[in-house]
């Protein structure tokens, strides 16, 4: 099937209007991929992992993106801006470049992976290095796109959430059900409120049934809604999660406590270990974020959580070509070298292939 693009396709859950445009490049209908061996350990039923690192800038950003975009051309805006710790200024700078708006993101200064920075770069956004973190960069961008009328286009505007939610949509369309459990990471908590919301409003259209318990995870070195209040100087090696104040913070508590879920946390090292694993033993590379979902999966199932009989959904939220600094200096991995000669290579092929 061809892909029309989210707001094409889910017009009718979305405020689209006659003036509304219609733009894509592609985003949503993301792969929704069973997991072959992670499952076995968890003792899950079922397990898939919505791999949102395939949207056209390779992080789920592009759903919220694609909306807000359109919105603000409806509205008239001539320039969008943002903060962002990444991704959010990668996406506002593509949709930005194919529809002809000035596009200014805010990062902090140095904790954003090289990959985000070369796709706002490439896109010819006009960049500001703030040296502070991102909720300093946030408060800024709210305040200059309120004094020059420009289109905020973080996830504090509404239309980000709306084309996010269908995500959720498509994982209702694919499996004809809600999971029993939607794993996912926390940052500015944009995303849980966005998955939460598709949920009930497809359960409201009887679309399904049941609704899935809402399982969000944070770094446990920026974890403000586990903690109870804001984190100042946010650190963890999972930098789109790098978020000390979130701008949802209360809607992610109404997911969690509405749904029954659970807002937790993990430390860098099992982001690390889920992030490896995942590349390992399912051939999926994801950004670290992103493998805070599963890292929560893995946790609760070692705490002895019982999931038996349970279908459960991990978000991937991005992409794990935009940082391979990561990989670089985190994951042991030998290169072999060998002279171009049919001999020695024989000899060391033998040595280090398996039994
Ligand atoms: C933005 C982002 C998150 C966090 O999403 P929020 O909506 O801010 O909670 C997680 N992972 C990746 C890869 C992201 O880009």
């Amino acid at each position: 099937m061809k892909n029309r693009g989210l707001i094409d396709r889910y017009k009718h859950f979305l405020p689209v209007n006659d003036s509304t445009p219609i733009i894509s490049m592609g985003e949503g209908n993301t792969p929704l991929v069973t997991s072959q061996s992670l499952y076995k350990d968890i003792g899950c039923k079922n397990l898939c992992f919505k791999l949102e690192g395939s949207n056209p800038t390779g992080s789920f950003k592009d759903r919220g993106m694609v909306f807000a975009v359109s919105k603000a051309i409806e509205e008239g805006k001539k320039r969008i801006i943002c903060a962002s710790t990444g991704n959010t200024s990668a996406s506002a700078a593509a949709y930005g470049a194919r529809y002809g708006l000035e596009t200014f993101v805010f990062i902090p200064d140095g904790k954003i992976a090289m990959g985000k920075l070369s796709q706002a770069m490439i896109y010819g956004a006009k960049i500001i290095s703030i040296k502070g973190n991102f909720d300093e960069a946030l408060k800024a961008v709210i305040s200059i796109s309120e004094e020059f009328n420009i289109g905020l286009v973080n996830s504090l505007n509404p239309y980000r959430i709306e084309g996010q939610k269908t995500g959720s949509f498509e994982i209702v369309d694919e499996i004809n059900d809600s999971p029993d459990y939607l794993f996912i990471p926390v940052g500015n908590a944009g995303n849980i409120t966005a998955y939460w919301k598709g949920f009930k409003e497809y359960k409201n259209h009887n679309k399904i049934k049941k609704l899935p318990k809402m399982m969000g995870f944070q770094a446990a070195g920026a974890a403000p809604i586990v903690i109870g209040k804001p984190v100042k100087n946010p650190e963890t090696i999972a930098t789109a999660i790098r978020i000390g104040n979130p701008a949802s913070w209360e809607n992610a508590e109404k997911a969690r406590d509405e749904s029954g879920g659970t807002i937790g946390m993990v430390e860098d090292k099992e982001i690390l270990s889920a992030y490896m694993k995942l590349s390992n033993e399912e051939g999926i590379f994801c950004e670290p974020s992103s493998a805070a979902s599963l890292a929560g999966l893995m946790k609760l199932s070692k705490e002895g959580f019982d999931f038996r009989d349970k279908n459960i959904v991990c978000i991937l939220t991005g992409n794990g070509l935009k940082d391979p600094a990561t990989v670089k200096d985190n994951v042991v991995s030998e290169i072999f070298k060998v002279d171009s000669d049919m001999n020695k290579i024989r000899h060391k092929i033998t040595s280090i292939m398996k039994e």
